[in-house]
């Protein structure tokens, strides 16, 4: 091959990636970049992060370990990783009742639950964001016919955030989130694997946190040991949706606050975000009908209801009874006595995880009726974890104790959005 041939081809190449960051950009991808492919540089971040325990439940991360060191695992002949980014900021957290979390005082019976923003549109973001990627690839096969390509959302061994700044679109803030200067962290991160040469562009290699520690002070659960690091297994998000079919534990419940389904504290906190724009896509448009308007309305939802509801939604992940045991911590958190009937009524729910749930939060809003209850179910639990709830709640009543119990490390200060190392 003669110089001029070499020549050609880069041009060809740079062409090609400009076109095809054009496509995307048209397909919803406000950022674009690429990427080389090779080792993530915080590979050691990640191997550290697992070996303290990090991860939590999360076990598809440790036990995929060897593959998060290569891209090469996902898609074999990869030779570029284009990132891609789509913003979703959907404006303010308007259903709050207190920017706070922790102790939720008041009035509150018909306060809309948090819902972290990623998921308060109608479409599940993997699937819109399979879809775009689809596109992008059959656009990019075209020009470059037997080439192969593959889309990663969320659910392939890849360090989609480190490949993100190898690609120019920002900085790791000590939130842990990717941060663009001009779009904040609000976006959802895809990417596009392929076995075609494309220019890399100049990664992002300036960070620019300085000496802001909002996210890390506002942290309701205090998930991050130190800068750039969390602990998932405190995280709300993760305890909210990662954590499956087992009891939230108890000494984070309080910090949980009005959280239903993820949080958005440590990125409504940074400054970044200030002036982040809104997004104009309609996939990312908040639909009201389909979030849960109340708590009250929440705690009555049988599989039926939540079936019809949610199918469609991000909040299918985490089942009903998953969605039952978060509202119920967050009914015992907004201190309402109004959610005792409910309450009561969830102590015969078919599923333990609802009964223990129900039981630790009729324990947290305490008077008479909620002892009479929980004193009455008490008789007749059988199951082991539903019945230590229901008698740690009874013992705390007799002692006139309504916190979450054993001294807790929950900060009494005051959510990219999915768990992440
Ligand atoms: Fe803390 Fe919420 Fe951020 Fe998780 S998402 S680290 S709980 S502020
Ligand atoms: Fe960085 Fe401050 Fe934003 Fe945290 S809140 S990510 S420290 S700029």
């Amino acid at each position: 091959m003669t110089q001029s041939d070499t020549n050609a081809d880069k041009t060809d190449s740079s062409t090609l990636a400009d076109e095809l960051k054009r496509q995307a950009a048209a397909l919803g991808f406000e950022l674009a970049g690429i990427a080389p492919a090779a080792a993530p540089d915080s590979l050691a971040h990640l191997e550290i992060w697992l070996d303290r325990g990090f991860s939590g439940r999360m076990e598809y991360i440790p036990r995929r370990r060897e593959a998060y060191a290569h891209p090469g695992s996902v898609l074999e002949s990869v030779r570029s990783v284009v990132m891609l980014a789509a913003h979703y900021n959907s404006g303010t957290d308007e259903g709050a009742t207190d920017d706070s979390a922790g102790d939720l005082p008041g009035d509150t019976a018909a306060a809309a639950p948090r819902i972290a923003r990623y998921a308060r549109s109608s479409a599940d973001y993997h699937d819109v964001l399979k879809t775009r990627l689809k596109q992008l690839a059959n656009w990019l096969h075209e020009q470059r016919p037997g080439c192969r390509t593959r889309g990663v959302v969320d659910t392939a061994p890849l360090l989609e955030r480190d490949f993100a700044r190898r690609a120019g679109l920002g900085w790791f803030g000590k939130n842990t989130m990717l941060i663009n200067k001009r779009r904040g962290s609000w976006f959802f991160l895809a990417a596009l694997l392929t076995d075609v040469e494309l220019p890399a562009d100049a990664p992002h290699e300036t960070a620019h946190c300085g000496t802001c520690t909002r996210c890390l002070d506002a942290c309701p659960t205090d998930a991050f040991p130190e800068p750039h690091v969390l602990d998932a297994r405190r995280c709300i998000s993760y305890l909210t949706i990662e954590l499956r079919g087992e009891p939230i534990p108890e000494d984070l419940r309080p910090g949980v606050g009005q959280w239903l389904f993820g949080c958005d504290v440590c990125q409504d906190v940074c400054p970044w975000n200030r002036k982040a724009p809104q997004t104009t896509d309609p996939q990312w448009t908040p639909v009201l009908a389909q979030a849960p308007e109340t708590i009250a309305e929440t705690l009555q939802l049988d599989e039926s209801d939540f079936r019809k509801r949610y199918r469609k939604h991000p909040i299918w992940r985490i089942g009903r009874d998953g969605l039952i045991r978060n509202a119920c911590i967050v009914a015992g958190n907004l201190g309402d006595k109004r959610f005792v009937p409910d309450l009561t009524r969830l102590l015969e729910d078919d599923s333990p995880l609802v009964r223990g749930a129900a039981a630790w939060a009729l324990g947290r809003l305490g008077g008479e009726p909620a002892r009479q209850s929980l004193a009455a179910r008490s008789e007749n639990e059988d199951d082991p974890s539903a019945a230590h709830e229901i008698a740690t709640a009874l013992s705390r009543l007799s002692s006139g104790d309504r916190s979450s119990g054993p001294a807790s490390p929950v900060s009494s200060k005051t959510g990219n959005a999915p768990c992440r190392s």
